[in-house]
């Protein structure tokens, strides 16, 4: 017999609920996490009491979702969800109930849940509730649908982006029947939000799975939320530093950085602006001159269409647009990389270059990560040494131009990138005495 150990508070939830004559369990997620051995995220509770019944057994609770039956139970400063039991009414444009009816029955409530891992019930005095195999599920590491996946699907889209996801977070494949019905139902996730298209592709993309991507594919589902890889996964790569399309390549980039949201999404869009800017010579060999700049179009407007907020559009879009720089192997030569690229991301644009190459042909990385590995070491004696790369940084500004007798207006601007310049060159000039003598030299020269 399945074991879970529940955290205090929860236990306490469930027995007083119990003691006034309700059923509830611990139920959804955090029963499959649970018989995974993982730590849940969250443990929620499901109940045949009423919202009304529950805030009357609780001294503090929030009205989460009331109308749901949703009411939050607070324990000193922890919150737990309290759902009552409830079968979904009709579902209205392909997302959401048009009404939730509450009912006594544990089961009924289950039956509306998305997977079979996911609709698992589980308290002390019975035990885990499992009516629709999701331990065998969970052992075989399959993806199925509660019932009828078409009717499912067709209930609600985005479960189809939840199954994908939920793959990709726990390694599974997805069960013949439920991945049919994606390929047959994807159409209908032009009727989901972008905020929970963004929401679903951003887990799939920092699970310990991203190459898992390729299966949203297969199934039809970039092609409605993602064309443009769609089209990087029909976009070859005849050239010598490339062994995969430019969309396998995208998929294997995404396998070597680590989970974090901004890296994840500018190695996804790192080469989207490949199959337009793709030209083949007279050898037959491909080439992608300016695809940087066309990704970062490209990244820019996708981020903004799935409602991304500016500071991630600003990070990822800087890092597309910078992902195939290589600065010279000199510290002026780093100096001034590291003032293009911004001292934020400087360490971003390392990850995502060290990710690009090790998806490029295996024969010719060597050299590639060296000059990395240096760019790296320079850039690290930079920061070390406190050079300057920003103006910022820079010993004058504005003011003390003015005050040394250079005019104000848009020559001020001119001058102080020219002084940068001279710094980024030789980082002893940052001097005050010395810069301003150089401005005024440079006024003379004209
Ligand atoms: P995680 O929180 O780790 O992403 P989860 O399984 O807890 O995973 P939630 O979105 O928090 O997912 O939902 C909690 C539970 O509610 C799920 O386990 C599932 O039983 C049910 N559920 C959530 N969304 C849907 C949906 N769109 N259709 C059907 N059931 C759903
Ligand atoms: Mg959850």
């Amino acid at each position: 017999m399945i074991q879970i150990q529940i955290p205090e508070k929860v236990n306490k939830i469930i027995r007083t609920l119990a003691a006034a004559g309700q059923e509830a369990y611990a139920v959804g997620g955090c029963v499959r996490d649970a018989v995974l051995g993982r730590e849940p995220a969250d443990w929620d509770i499901t109940t045949s009491a009423s919202p009304k019944e529950v805030k009357a057994l609780f001294p503090k609770t929030i009205d989460t979702g009331i109308q749901h039956g949703t009411v939050t139970v607070m324990l000193g400063r922890e919150g737990f969800e309290v759902t009552t039991y409830r079968v979904d009414g009709v579902y209205e444009d392909c997302r959401h109930p048009k009404d939730v009816q509450f009912t006594k029955s544990l089961l009924e409530d289950l039956k509306r849940r998305d997977f079979t891992i996911n609709a698992m019930a589980y308290n002390e005095t019975e035990g885990l509730v499992d009516a629709f195999g999701g331990t065998e599920d969970l052992k075989q590491g399959m993806i199925r649908c509660v019932g009828d996946a078409k009717e499912r699907f067709t209930e609600d889209a985005l479960r189809m982006m939840r199954a994908v996801r939920f793959s990709a977070q726990l390694g599974f494949f997805l069960e013949e029947q439920t991945r049919s019905a994606i390929r047959e139902l994807c159409g209908n996730l032009q009727k989901v939000s972008a905020e929970r298209v963004q929401a679903e592709l951003v887990k799939l993309l920092i699970s310990p799975h991203p190459e898992m991507l390729k299966t949203a594919w297969e199934t039809g589902i970039t092609k409605v939320v993602l064309p443009e890889f769609d089209l990087c996964m029909e976009c070859g790569q005849n050239n010598p530093h490339h062994i995969y399309s430019v969309g396998e390549h995208t998929l294997h980039a995404l396998g070597q950085i680590r989970a974090d949201r901004v890296l994840r999404l500018a190695v996804l869009f790192h080469d989207f602006g490949k199959p337009s800017a793709k030209t083949t010579d007279a050898d037959g060999i491909d080439h992608f001159k300016m695809h940087p700049e066309i990704s970062g179009r490209i990244a820019e407007s996708i981020l903004k269409r799935l409602k991304f907020d500016n500071e991630t559009s600003r990070q990822v879009v800087r890092l597309v647009r910078c992902h195939d720089q290589h600065p010279a192997l000199t510290p002026t030569g780093v100096r001034r990389a590291a003032n293009r690229i911004g001292e934020d991301l400087f360490p971003a644009y390392l990850d995502v270059q060290r990710a690009d190459i090790l998806a490029q042909n295996p024969e010719l990385q060597g050299p590639k990560l060296q000059a990395l590995r240096e760019v790296q070491r320079l850039y690290e004696q930079i920061i070390r040494e406190h050079d300057c790369i920003t103006l910022k940084q820079l010993a004058v500004g504005g003011r003390d131009l003015m005050e040394a007798g250079i005019a104000a207006g848009p020559g001020l601007g001119e001058m102080l990138r020219y002084l940068l310049e001279l710094v980024l060159e030789d980082p002893a000039r940052n001097e005050k005495e010395v810069l301003i003598q150089a401005a005024l030299q440079k006024m003379q020269d004209g």
